[in-house]
């Protein structure tokens, strides 16, 4: 059975992949950091299916919080096969009034997150010669977003990381690749307006947004594939081609 981390599981697309992956045998904890009431309420449903999870509550963002994660994944589970580092946010703002404030939150957040969290995994799983790294990023890490730079630039570097650490990692068996989804229905497009949802459908060959469910088929396919590394799959309807 396969011990899996899920960061920003208790949401959107992270929780799309903790029902997912838990449904399909592994063991999975949950990581969230402000909806408790979400992150039970996920347990709960799987719960009635007989499926237990784990929930945890860091901010993947500080060092500290993420050692903890690890250390309550690795005194239950006694191993990590698996980290998806999920957790995001994002802004809308022109570039030019981006603050510092700005900046370093989205970087601590989006990818110094993915920092922490993949190398505090990466004892156990060097150890074990064995393991999965999937990051979440974003087709705008692919093709830059107006309006988005801080964001851009935050899913650019995790790919960056993607790629570097999977050419290190090879040779002790471990795979990481990053998912970069393209529009997906969920909290984070909900200030979106019926115009702009349309606007953005007529731009997209599949004529709609994607689904929480349809990215995490794709990341199941990449815990149980054993070839695939250092690669940005990109789930977007055909809206980037
Ligand atoms: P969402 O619905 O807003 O959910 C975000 C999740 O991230 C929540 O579970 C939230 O947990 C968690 N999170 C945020 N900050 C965190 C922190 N500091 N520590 C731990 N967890 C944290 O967003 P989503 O659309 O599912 O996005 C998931 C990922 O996909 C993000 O990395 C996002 O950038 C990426 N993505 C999304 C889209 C899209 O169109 N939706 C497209 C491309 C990429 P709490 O609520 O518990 O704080």
């Amino acid at each position: 059975m396969k011990t899996v981390i899920v960061t920003g599981g208790s949401r959107g697309i992270g929780a799309a992949i903790v029902k997912k992956l838990a449904r399909s045998g592994c063991d999975v904890v949950l990581n969230y950091n402000q909806s408790e009431q979400k992150a039970k309420e996920i347990q709960n449903e799987l719960q009635k299916e007989k499926i237990d999870i784990e929930i945890y509550k860091a901010d993947v963002s500080k060092r500290e919080e993420v050692k903890k994660l690890i250390e309550f994944t690795l005194e239950k589970f006694k191993k990590i096969d698996v980290l998806i580092n999920n957790a995001g946010i994002d802004q809308v703002k022109p570039f030019i009034d981006i603050t510092d404030d700005d900046w370093n939150n989205m970087m601590q957040v989006n990818l110094n997150s993915v920092f922490y969290c993949t190398q505090e995994v990466l004892t156990t799983m060097i150890q074990r010669k064995s393991g999965c790294i999937i990051n979440i990023s974003s087709i705008w890490g692919i093709t830059g977003a107006s309006c988005e730079v801080h964001y851009s630039v935050a899913k650019a570097g995790i790919d960056g990381l993607t790629k570097a650490l999977a050419k290190e990692l090879g040779p002790s068996n471990i795979r990481v690749n990053s998912v970069a989804p393209g529009a997906i229905m969920t909290d984070m497009n909900k200030n979106l307006t019926k115009k702009e949802i349309e606007q953005i459908n007529q731009e997209i060959p599949l004529e709609r947004f994607g689904s929480p469910e349809e990215i995490a088929r794709c990341v199941e396919w990449l815990v149980e594939d054993t070839y695939t590394t250092g690669q940005v799959i990109s789930p977007n309807g055909g809206w980037l081609i």
